[in-house]
């Protein structure tokens, strides 16, 4: 404490008492005070065939409507429709976006459905890299766009993983955090789902396919998380709709046969996948963190940055921004005189070509006036002797004209 330190420094010397407890002890409260005033921010994408219920789970999730216009069956391709809203619950704000792919599955050819995602993840990756490269940066007040989390919706097939979600999968496991989530889990039996969830995570691991786990090293929170990440995929029903059972609404389904709870845990999975989404929050924002490391590496790399050389001493980034800079300056250099030779010669070319032509322009064109006025005359001559018409004399005229230009132009 440092108000005793003072005191045992300064015996016999008159101290002041403290009006308030002094340490540096009050330092996470501070950062907690802070991050509240700030707010927090988290992008969930969705991704599944279109009427899988991704936005009815979004509303189920966060008990908010997130009910958007039903797409279509019959876009050209693949496209991602976001959403932003602030939830608040006690004093702690939460941005939330909530991406959905539209037209996914809906192609006939669906072998390139997983580009424009991996597009939409790299570019968020992408304006947040050109926010840090700023100048004037201010990473502060930046509305972070970078994915959090994919819940990867399967259909409730019962069978195995479609080409489409093996490929999809497997192109975005370096780049987010995967949670796969069967949609729609109220329309398969229970010993079904059970062995369908067993045939998805076997499937998974023979591709080689990296779906996020439940951190188990913090102990508080080991246990819970070891028991849920023998869960996975988890089994969701959304729904959009209330209906009243005793005197309270809840988010349910209603059959004739029955009423699919959405908040019961023996019905679905949906609660878990919320506690799991909860609790693990800042989790699944540092490995997002750690994704972006690797995509700021790459293209840092591909700028041609780096922080060693080739002896593995250090470098310094402005040894190597000058080293660019001279390097694109030498480049462009090359490349405008090659444009300027490039111009020159086909200056050359041309040239060339119209001297000759006019060449052999000029030549029978002479030849021709010189000998149509001869012939024009002689022809004159010979119908005057005859006594013939003038337009006897036109008609001649033209075909011995014609007859002489034949023979120019061979
Ligand atoms: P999205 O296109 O994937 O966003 O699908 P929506 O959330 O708009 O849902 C499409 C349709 O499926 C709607 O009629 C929903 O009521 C229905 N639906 C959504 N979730 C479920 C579910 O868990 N089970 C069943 N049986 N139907 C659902």
């Amino acid at each position: 404490d440092i108000s005793n330190t003072i005191d045992n420094q300064n015996d016999g010397c008159r101290t002041l008492p403290l009006s308030m407890h002094v340490g540096f002890d009050s330092l996470p409260d501070q950062l907690l005070k802070k991050s509240i005033k700030q707010g927090f921010c988290f992008n969930i994408l969705c991704i599944g065939e279109t009427g899988i219920g991704k936005s009815a789970l979004m509303s189920s999730l966060f008990n908010t409507n997130f009910e958007d216009s039903p797409s279509t069956h019959f876009l050209p391709s693949v496209r991602l429709r976001a959403q932003s809203y602030e939830i608040q619950e006690s004093n702690v704000l939460l941005k939330l976006t909530f991406v959905k792919t539209v037209g996914f599955g809906d192609q006939v050819n669906k072998a390139d459905s997983y580009l424009p995602i991996v597009d939409y993840i790299d570019a968020q990756f992408e304006a947040y890299l050109e926010e840090e490269l700023k100048v004037m940066r201010s990473l502060f007040s930046y509305h972070d766009t970078r994915i959090h989390v994919c819940l990867y919706f399967i259909s409730p097939t019962g069978r195995s993983l479609k080409n489409i979600d093996l490929l999809t999968m497997r192109s975005l496991d370096s780049k987010v955090n995967i949670i796969p989530v069967i949609g729609k889990a109220d329309s398969i039996s229970k010993t079904e789902l059970q062995e369908f969830k067993k045939k998805i995570m076997t499937e998974l691991v023979t591709n080689g396919i990296q779906i996020y786990q439940f951190p188990t090293d913090d102990e508080t929170v080991s246990e819970m998380n070891t028991i849920t990440n023998g869960h996975l995929p988890f089994a969701v029903v959304g729904s959009m709709e209330k209906v009243k059972i005793g005197n309270k609404m809840v988010r349910a389904r209603q059959y004739p046969w029955g009423i699919v709870k959405v908040e019961n845990e023996s019905h679905c999975d949906t609660v878990k996948l919320r506690r799991m989404l909860c609790t693990n929050m800042e989790d699944l924002r540092e490995k997002t963190c750690a994704y972006y490391e690797l995509y700021r590496r790459c293209r840092l790399e591909k700028l041609g940055c780096k922080d060693v050389g080739p002896e593995n001493e250090p470098v310094s980034l402005q040894e190597v921004f000058e080293a660019k800079r001279l390097e694109f300056f030498l480049e462009m250099e090359r490349k405008e005189e090659e444009i300027k030779q490039r111009f020159v010669q086909r200056v050359n070319e041309k040239a060339a070509m119209l001297e000759e032509a006019e060449q052999q322009a000029s030549m029978p064109v002479y030849l021709e006036f010189l000998c149509q006025g001869r012939f024009r005359v002689n022809v004159r001559k010979m119908y005057s002797l005859k006594g013939l018409s003038s337009t006897g004399e036109q008609a001649a005229q033209g075909s011995v004209e014609s007859q002489y230009l034949e023979v120019f132009k061979r």
